[in-house]
């Protein structure tokens, strides 16, 4: 098996999942990617089961996490104008980029979702992979993929994308699991001493690659783009205050610009 970013053949088994212990996990030594084996994993089908999850929104201003995204996006994107959320699941994040002055579009999967939004916000959702879409280029201010990166087996091919739907000098918007977080690190930790966590028979892993700041890095390095910001955050108030200062938290996000 080879790293799926950098191509390394250095691997090393980094942590299993599953009841069986049966998906592995492999950690790059080169470029610190965690990449799970997708032998025998059907990842496609796996990340079909989302939309199932799906309930409507009571109330878009109580979506905190998305208003949360939004407020991060405010304090490091120095422009307003096009946008595009890639995956935009129930709309929360364009709904405040919208109101807030932005041209917004979605692109999602699940055409329940889409149809969902499209009726609830007037907002335009594509039901399309941008992995296969043929846009026009250059044409978006800002990208956002809120826990999509992380499912994507080509991350590289995701980041091209990306680069060809920006402007010139635009910006993108990530949010994925941090791998290198205190509570990741304590599971590992805890697993290597015998303390097995228990996973339900039907579980299956979604998450094709875990990225830290690292490896995050050197995707951007092998894409035409800059780190602005890097952040790491968990829906806990207490523990942002901590995340703040110490970047452990449970979640990345970052903002990225076309260079
Ligand atoms: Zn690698």
């Amino acid at each position: 098996m080879k790293c799926r970013l950098c191509g390394s053949v250095k691997l090393r088994p980094y942590y299993h999942q599953g009841s069986q212990r049966q998906y592995l996990f492999y950690r790059c030594l080169h470029c610190k990617l965690v990449n799970l084996d997708l032998k025998n994993v059907d990842i496609i089908s796996n990340q079909q089961k989302y939309p199932e999850q799906f309930s409507p929104p009571a109330n878009y201003e109580m979506e905190i996490s998305a208003g949360k995204a939004y407020e991060f996006i405010v304090k490091y994107v120095p422009v307003k104008g096009s946008y595009l959320e890639i995956g935009c699941g129930n709309g929360a994040l364009l709904y405040f980029a919208k109101k807030d002055g932005w041209i917004v579009k979605g692109l999602e999967l699940s055409p329940v979702l889409a149809h969902f939004v499209k009726e609830k916000l007037a907002i335009d959702v594509d039901v399309q992979n941008f992995l296969e879409t043929e846009y026009q280029a250059e044409q978006y201010d800002l990208i956002s993929l809120r826990h999509v990166l992380e499912h994507l087996p080509d991350s590289l091919l995701a980041m091209k994308k990306i680069y060809l739907l920006l402007k010139k000098n635009g910006y993108a918007h990530f949010e994925f699991p941090n791998i290198e977080s205190l509570s990741h690190r304590l599971q590992r930790f805890r697993e290597k001493f015998g303390f097995k966590k228990k996973y339900s028979v039907n579980y299956f892993p979604a998450h094709c690659n875990e990225f830290c700041k690292y490896s995050f890095k050197y995707l951007l390095s092998k894409s035409g783009f800059k780190l602005i910001r890097w952040e790491t955050y968990s829906s806990k108030f207490f523990s942002n205050l901590i995340y703040n200062h110490i970047h452990i938290g449970t979640k990345a996000r970052a903002i990225v610009q076309k260079i």
